[in-house]
């Protein structure tokens, strides 16, 4: 049983928590635009489960038809205890393997960009995890339940959630045992000393076990992201941008061996024809494009109504076309507002096109009847609010997307984003 799903009004309502907490304590430890991109993030890892295009599960029961070791009922909580530290085992190798091979890194690299370090990072998940099933191929060996499996799959993901703060320091003996958030903080911090450290799920043993453990010095306080910034608030670039470099390389090396090679070298690894590029500044500024208070607060508001719009998609029970559409719509639409927070010139354009996309699924809909008229009603009422704001944003002349006079412009992320 998948609890993840179930866990998200509560994940939701520890981050707002954790937000009223900063604020109080004077030290807010989150940006907007930061705060959007991670949820973004986390809400299309779930939606992308729609195209359905996994074969892990595929791959299981192929394997638990043919063969497995033990025979073990649901039943016995013995099995229950045994599963769960089997699968944070797994989950250490699968998650040094994230770190430690481009191929996977380049799928891990989605929980690590954000520049800061809050309940937020934790549901910043990727939407290109299809290899990492191989990694938990062993407890189907083993005969684990898949239904166990499963379950404490998602106790293992759940736990990891509270970790992501800064506002809890350290906690005694149980920094021995348990992963925590000093030592997850390190996990996240990208200073040279904490590279590649702290890889533990539930419990921070195997990082000693293995040698990869690193304590938090209060001396060296964590920066928090990849190497080389991200420096972009596009959730689709952020997926995908360690796999265009990737591929960029092997086009531009021209060494043989290394075209293949670099997918299976760390992330820093550079062919050797490529060793004399700079290298990416660790310490660089954040990134924080300005964008106007008409755009992150209009952003704001459409992103509120995306993440429930996601869910029900998801959850909604639609034919798979108009699934299709509305998750395409949706993703379309998270695209647009990372281009709003990046102050992009052509982000109005872009609103205009999403509107209009909006109109015709919910006239596709009514026509199909692929959900009650209502629905489509009511996205056409939601289309003219959404309309008005934008009408009156450009004619008030007060409010523009853009960045305003003498702040920082927007970074340009084109220029590849090599961790
Ligand atoms: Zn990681
Ligand atoms: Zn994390």
């Amino acid at each position: 049983m998948n609890l993840v799903l179930y866990a998200v009004p509560f994940f939701l309502i520890a981050l707002l928590a954790e937000f009223l907490w900063g604020r109080m304590k004077g030290r807010d430890t989150y940006r907007l635009a930061d705060t959007i991109n991670s949820l973004q993030m986390g809400t299309l890892s779930r939606l992308n489960a729609v195209l359905g295009i996994g074969i892990g599960g595929a791959v299981y029961g192929t394997l638990t038809n043919q063969f497995t070791l033990f025979d073990m009922g649901t039943s016995d909580w013995l099995v229950w205890v045994l599963a769960f530290v089997a699968y944070d085992f797994c989950y250490y190798w699968s998650h040094r393997m994230g770190h430690e091979w481009r191929l996977f890194w380049a799928s891990h690299v989605a929980h690590h960009q954000s520049e800061e370090f809050n309940l937020s990072t934790a549901l910043r998940q990727t939407s290109t995890g299809y290899l990492g099933f191989v990694f938990y191929i062993p407890l189907y060996l083993l005969g684990f339940p898949p239904y166990v499996i499963i379950t404490v799959g998602s106790l293992n993901l759940i736990y990891q959630f509270w970790v992501h703060t800064e506002h809890i320091r350290t906690l005694g003996p149980l920094e021995w045992i348990f992963v925590t958030p000093s030592n997850h903080r390190v996990h996240h911090a990208k200073n040279p000393e904490y590279l590649d450290r702290n890889y533990g799920g539930v419990f921070i043993l195997w990082d000693r076990l293995f040698g990869t453990f690193e304590p938090e010095d209060p001396e060296r306080p964590c920066v928090y992201g990849i190497t080389h910034q991200l420096a972009s608030w596009n959730p689709l670039w952020a997926n995908f941008h360690v796999y265009h470099d990737g591929v960029r390389d092997m086009l531009r090396t021209r060494h043989l061996a290394d075209k293949f090679l670099l997918w299976f070298k760390g992330p820093g690894w550079r062919p050797h024809d490529l060793r004399d590029e700079p290298k990416p500044d660790w310490q660089a500024a954040k990134y924080d494009p300005a964008a106007s208070p008409f755009a992150r607060a209009y952003t704001f508001v459409q992103f509120w109504i995306a993440v429930p719009a996601s869910f029900a998609v998801l959850l909604g029970g639609l034919d798979r076309p108009l699934t299709l559409a509305a998750a395409g719509v949706l993703t379309f639409g998270f695209y647009v507002q990372g281009a709003w927070l990046e102050a992009r010139p052509f982000g109005a354009k872009l609103e205009w096109l999403r509107l209009a996309a909006v109109l015709g699924l919910a006239a596709y809909a009514a026509m199909t009847t692929g959900w009650p008229v209502d629905v489509s009603f009511a996205l056409a009422g939601y289309v003219a609010v959404s309309a008005s704001c934008l009408l009156w944003a450009a004619r008030s002349g007060r409010v523009s997307l853009e960045v305003a006079p003498g702040s920082m412009p927007a970074q340009i992320t084109a220029g590849g984003s090599r961790p």
